[in-house]
């Protein structure tokens, strides 16, 4: 029985906010520092997301988790009218990680990923047999993709937000909240995951 709707589901359920707090309780322990439910429509699917992922990305075409291993826009657009609620997931690193592809960058990234698809587990766990993570960047569980061999960790697999054309600064727009992109080393950046959620 859920108490506390924050945000209602289209049949009128919703999450409760003891249960968000549990999240973000085990989040917490992966670098994860706030949870905020909303409404799936809320979500901005842009064309130019994926063509963004085709043209410009060193990710394309090496990876299980990023395009053309990952749904287009049409299917993602299918794929989210199946879901009410999106929880979106929040952790702060520092700069110098995002720049270097260096081991500690890596270790963040597996640390976010991870956390991520545990707490899709937990959801699912209490009766949200539909939660479905997408992860910030691209998958780093190993150090090299074995793509388009076999995946070493498919239970661990989701596809990136980026990979799944969402326009993530138009997203937290809608959302009321800012975003700014770090300009120099010193500054910190944001983490961004998502979990789909009926
Ligand atoms: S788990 Fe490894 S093989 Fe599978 S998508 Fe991630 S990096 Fe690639």
């Amino acid at each position: 029985m859920q108490t506390e709707k924050v945000v209602p589901f289209k049949n009128n359920e919703g999450i409760s906010h003891s249960l968000i707090q549990s999240l973000l309780k085990k989040g917490n322990d992966y670098g994860i520092k706030a949870i905020f439910p909303f409404n799936i429509e809320e979500i901005a699917v842009a064309e130019w997301v994926h063509l963004k992922c085709c043209y410009g990305c060193n990710r394309y075409n090496t990876n299980w988790c990023c395009p053309p291993a990952t749904p287009g826009p049409e299917k993602v657009r299918a794929i989210l009218r199946e879901y009410s609620i999106a929880l979106l997931l929040v952790g702060n690193q520092s700069c110098p990680d995002f720049y270097l592809d260096n081991g500690k960058k890596r270790a963040n990234q597996v640390r976010y990923w991870k956390g991520t698809i545990s707490l899709e587990r937990l959801l699912f766990l209490e009766g949200y047999y539909k939660a479905f993570s997408l992860v910030g960047e691209t998958c780093a569980l190993c150090k090299e993709c074995t793509y388009p061999d076999d995946c070493r960790f498919p239970k661990e697999r989701r596809p990136s937000v980026e990979s799944f054309s969402i326009d993530v600064i138009g997203t937290l727009q809608n959302l009321g909240k800012t975003s700014k992109v770090a300009k120099h080393r010193s500054e910190s950046f944001n983490y961004y995951g998502i979990i789909l959620v009926e």
